[in-house]
This record gives C-alpha cells, structure tokens and sequence, in this order.
C-alpha cells in the first residue's frame, strides 16, 4: 500500500479529476489525517474500521473513495435500490452527509438522496423508484421503505454506517442488523465511530471482513485545542448564570445542552425571556422546526441553540464560540461529542460545564474516560465568569428559588435579565422560539411575564446599577446592545 504518511496533496492518495476539481473548488487544499489514511483503503474496495469524530473531516474520507469507485464501475443503480447506502443516526447528519456527497460528485454525474422520517413517504418513494447511486438514510425510515418494498437493499455494493456509537445509544442496533441482513455478502464496508464501546466492537465485528482500522483519536480523548472548564454551582443559579454569560459579546454562536427534550425547551425560553434570542431543536420537533432553528443559527440570527444530545450530534456548524454543559450528561462519551461542536476547522473554542452537587459523579465519571482533570473554574483568573456568576447570586437567592418544574420558566426570568426582551418591542428577542412554535410564545405565559416585567427605563438602570459594577467594570464584559 502507498505510503500515506507524509501526503500533503489531495492527488497523492489517488484522486481522480473530476473531484480534484470539486476540492478545489471547496477551497481544501490538502486531506486531513482521516482522510489521508482512509481514501487509498477504499478505494482498493477495503473494508475500513475508523474510529475518528466528526469534525476531522470524515465525511469525505469515505465520500471521496466511494464516488471514484462508483464512477469507476458505472452502471444504472438497481430500481428502487442504491449503489452505495449511507446510514446516519440523525436526519441532521443525514442532510450534512448528502450536501457533502452533492459537493464531491459535482462533476461527476451521480445522482444523491436523503430518507429520514418526519417528511412525506410520496417524493421518497419516487426518488427511489428509479434506483440511486448514493442514498443517505436513518435506519428507522429505511425499514419503513423496506417494509413496503418502496426500498430494495440488496443491490447494495458499499454500505457505510456513521457515528456507530451513537446508533447505538439511539437504539439503532437492530435496524441496523435488520438491514445488513438483507444485504448481498459481497459488498464494502465502512463503519465509523467517535468511540469504540464493546459492543459497537461486536457490532463491527459482525458488519465488517477483514477491515483496516484508521483512527484519528485515541478513544475517548477530548479536543485538545478545546480550554474547558467545569463551574460548581446549584442547579436553580443555573439559568440566571447561563442567561448572564450572553451580556459578553464573545458568545456570540452558543450551544447549550441540556439532558432532556424538556429541559432544553425551558432553557430556551428563559433565555428568550431574559432577551437572548435562543431555540431548541430535539427530537420532539418537527424537521421543519428543526432545519429553521439550525438555519437561523448558522446564520448568525441567533446567538443560543438549545440541544439534546441526539439533536446535535454532527451538527457542522462552523465558529460555534462556546459549548456549555448546562446539565453534565449521563454518557462520558457524549461529553466528548458535545465539546467537539466547537473549536472546528482548526481553531479555538471554549467549553464551560454547569455542576451541580448531583452530578459530581457524572462529572468523575468523564473525567475518567476522558483522562483528564477539567479545570474548575477559578474566581481569581476568570474575571469574566466570577461577575456572571455573582450576578446569578444575587439574582436567584436560594430563598427566592422557584422550581423550574413548576413555574412557567418566561416568569421566573429576574427583572435584570428581562431587559433586552423590554427594550425590544415587537419582541425581536422572541422569534426564533415563537417561528418554531407557532405562536406558543404569544400565550397566557408571556403575557404573565410581561405584567410583571419592570416597564420603561428601568431595566437599563437596574442592568448598570451597583448590583453590576464588578462586571461593568471588566473589560472583556460588554453588554450585548
Ligand atoms: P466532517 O468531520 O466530515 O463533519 O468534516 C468537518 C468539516 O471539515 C466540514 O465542514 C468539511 O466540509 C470540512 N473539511 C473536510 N475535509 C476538509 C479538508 N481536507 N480541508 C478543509 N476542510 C475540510
């Protein structure tokens, strides 16, 4: 096999022309490590084992072979079957996995479709019909198509599963078993995986034969260029510190992960109260809600996305700023995901995780498998976070606490923090959360939050007053407007 080692140059790995143009095109000028290490495998018709995570350019580690071995054997794709299939945990991922495809194979004819549920089954079906080169799917609707013989694998000559591990955590196994079984043995395989749990070990075992394993990323190791720090702090001073973080401009495109679907539903709306434009996206929207939340953040239009973690996973969105752990999550492994959101495409990002006394050992638990003792965050040498943090002090005394659970969480923003969403008006703050919700944010429960918002000038002089002036007078801290 060619020495990939010291390869700097896209057709060193043996790319043909049509996408070397296509990469330049994109403005790549060299393969990352994953890619200098995979392409050559697949394109010998290997099966490959990576281990890498999104971020490190994947994507076009097997993309880039699998369009050269297509284009290299053409012929008509089987009718209501596919060359090549693609499984994705998400339909996010799914759509990022085609867009990257779509890009490669510019020059080259193939033809790329997504399926992923929460969309009608009619424009699937008809992609389908006429049988398709790259198919990019999510198990749970394949097997439907499958199910009504809309779909047929079995002509499947490359079969691609991504983000194994998080197949795994979704519940994806036995689709997946479901639908390797209906493949023909003589075909490609290639599994990719941030993490390599046993059981996605077992499951590659089972998948692949004889594979190369390529990996970027010793298991579970974080982001190196990644300054993560944990903050200790109870779980009702949470919400007025996360809301507090957004008066510093530097936050400027925020992922915030909560556990539930829930819980990043609330977040979201106390951020849009205290005036920090924010959405979530879960598994509980709809693809639409979803692809606007995502499209407005990607675009800038607002500075917090609320998350899940299965929502989130392979996100691609570029200068994510910071990443915050507003609940530490139950998997270490996720921790891991969660983090790499920022500091893409080389460059530095900032994750901060809210601890609360109950989630020490959630916290013990990442750090192990992490093999790394995440910096707790210190009052001296982090200016910016010791005024956020004093301010949701004095914010939410704990006599003053009420439960999130109980209380609409747009009444339980303090009157500092209502302040963006009072200047205002036309409730600008409001939109991206209202766009998704169909008006939800019109209801009983805003206008009960404006009744008891401070009116006037108010807010601006409460934001300055004293309660502010160790903030104020730091200056990384900027008020955002
Ligand atoms: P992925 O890990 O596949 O999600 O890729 C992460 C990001 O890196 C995506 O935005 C890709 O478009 C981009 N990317 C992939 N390969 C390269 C490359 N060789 N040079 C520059 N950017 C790349």
């Amino acid at each position: 096999m060619k020495d990939t080692t010291h390869v700097t140059q896209f057709s060193d790995l043996g790319l043909a022309k049509p996408l070397l143009k296509a990469l330049a095109e994109k403005g790549y000028k060299e393969p990352t490590p994953i890619q200098a290490q995979a392409i050559p495998v697949v394109l010998q018709g290997k099966d490959l084992l990576g281990i890498a995570q999104t971020g490190t350019g994947k994507t076009a580690a097997f993309a880039l072979p699998i369009l050269q071995r297509l284009a290299e054997d053409r012929k008509p794709a089987p009718r209501r079957g596919f060359r090549c299939l693609v499984l994705s945990p998400t339909r996010e991922l799914a759509t990022q996995i085609a867009e990257n495809f779509k890009a490669y194979a510019v020059h080259m004819g193939l033809s790329v479709h997504t399926i992923y549920g929460g969309v009608k089954y009619g424009p699937q079906m008809k992609a389908l019909a006429g049988g398709i080169d790259v198919l990019v799917a999510t198990p749970g609707r394949l097997m439907d198509h499958m199910a009504e013989k809309s779909a047929i694998v079995s002509g499947t000559e490359i079969f691609v599963l991504d983000e194994a591990d998080q197949m795994l955590d979704l519940g994806f196994v036995v689709p997946i078993r479901k639908i390797a079984a209906q493949l023909t043995k003589n075909r490609q395989n290639l599994f990719f995986s941030a993490t390599m749990p046993s059981e996605i070990g077992k499951l590659a075992g089972e998948l692949l034969k004889d594979p190369v394993q390529v990996s970027v990323a010793p298991q579970a190791t974080t982001v190196e260029r990644i300054d993560q720090r944990v903050l200790f702090i109870e779980a009702q001073r949470k919400r007025p510190l996360l809301a507090e973080l957004f008066a510093d401009s530097s936050f400027s495109r925020t992922i915030v992960f909560t556990r539930t679907k829930r819980g990043a539903d609330r977040v979201a709306k106390y951020l849009n109260a205290a005036g920090v434009e924010a959405a979530s996206i879960h598994g509980d929207k709809t693809q639409g809600q979803r692809e606007r939340a995502l499209a407005a953040f990607k675009a800038g239009e607002m500075r917090a996305l609320v998350a899940t973690d299965i929502a989130a996973r392979g996100i691609d969105v570029n200068d994510v700023s910071h990443v915050i752990n507003y609940e530490l999550p139950n998997v270490p492994e996720a921790y891991v995901h969660r983090i790499g959101r920022t500091a893409r495409k080389g460059k530095d990002g900032i994750a901060i995780s809210f601890c609360s006394d109950d989630e020490r050992s959630l916290l013990k638990d990442i750090q192990k498998a992490t093999r790394q003792t995440i910096p707790s965050f210190d009052r001296r040498n982090d200016k910016q976070l010791a005024a956020a943090a004093a301010v949701a002090d004095k914010l939410v005394p704990a006599e003053k606490y009420v439960d999130p659970r109980k209380a609409d969480p747009r009444n339980n923003v303090p009157s500092e923090l209502r302040r963006k969403r009072n200047r205002k008006p036309g409730g600008g703050a409001g939109r991206a959360e209202g766009g998704q919700k169909s008006g939800q944010g019109r209801g009983q429960g805003r206008d009960q939050a404006r009744g008891q918002a401070p009116k006037g000038a108010a807010p601006r002089n409460e934001f300055r007053g004293p309660k502010r002036a160790e903030a104020a007078s730091e200056k990384r801290w900027s008020p955002i407007d």
